[in-house]
């Protein structure tokens, strides 16, 4: 039953500097590795229209578009509008990436509280699941997606709402996360030596509702490590 491995990468930030002078090369090493979809998400405005701009201009990138927490410092309603906006270019299959980050902590909690909430009732309006990114944050970012998933209309995006990003939390994070729908993204750091307690996280969550994401450029496996 051995066919070509098709791998889709959910989460690989394409248009960011790294890959300025090299992404045809990027691309086609990544082709030769049977990655067939690549899902850019965006994680400011500027950045969500790159990446509309490179999924318009290549075959296999697919683009997420949204505000990352860490930009959300001097968040406004009207950007949501803009993300809206964006959300309607060809190719856009998720909001995000969008979420809480209390480890770094750029915008106040509760600035990063709105914008996710305000994103998050924009995918719900236009049926898009939700690219999450999560940092130290788990409970008030939990409580925010059972009040969301709670709120949405039967159909395809309650039964399956998006991920949660990069996973690196306890197992009983990821099991309210999947009993709300959500695949969990797996990324880099799983291979990483000492991560022998997200290992066993992963191990215990059902294949079928796993991710693999490069978030490139960030979190490669070792030994190209940092
Ligand atoms: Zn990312």
């Amino acid at each position: 039953m051995a066919g070509p491995l098709l791998l889709i990468d959910t989460h690989c930030h394409l248009d960011f500097d790294s890959y300025a002078d090299d992404l045809p090369a990027v691309l086609a090493r990544a082709a030769e590795a049977g990655v067939v979809a690549i899902v850019n998400p965006g994680t400011d405005l500027e950045r969500s229209a790159a990446a509309c701009d490179l999924a318009a201009a290549h075959a296999p990138i697919f683009a997420a578009v949204g505000i990352h927490p860490n930009s959300t410092a001097d968040f406004s309603p009207e950007q949501v509008d803009a993300v809206r906006a964006l959300a309607a270019r060809e190719k856009v299959v998720a909001i995000g990436e969008i979420g809480l980050d209390y480890y770094r902590e750029r915008s106040p909690k509760d600035v990063q509280r709105r914008a996710f909430e305000a994103q998050l009732a924009l995918a719900g309006e236009l049926g898009l699941p939700v690219i999450v990114h999560d940092r130290d944050a788990h409970d008030d970012l939990l409580a925010l997606l059972e009040t969301w998933v709670g709120g949405l209309n039967n159909g395809p995006l309650k039964a399956r709402p998006g991920v949660l990003h990069s996973f690196s939390a306890p197992l009983h994070v990821a099991e309210r996360a999947l009993a709300l729908g959500f695949y969990i993204g797996v990324t880099g750091p799983v291979t990483y030596k000492k991560a022998d307690e997200l290992r066993h996280v992963v191990a215990r969550l059902p294949a079928d509702r796993l991710l693999v994401e490069t978030d490139g450029p960030f979190l490669a496996p070792p030994p190209s490590s940092g």
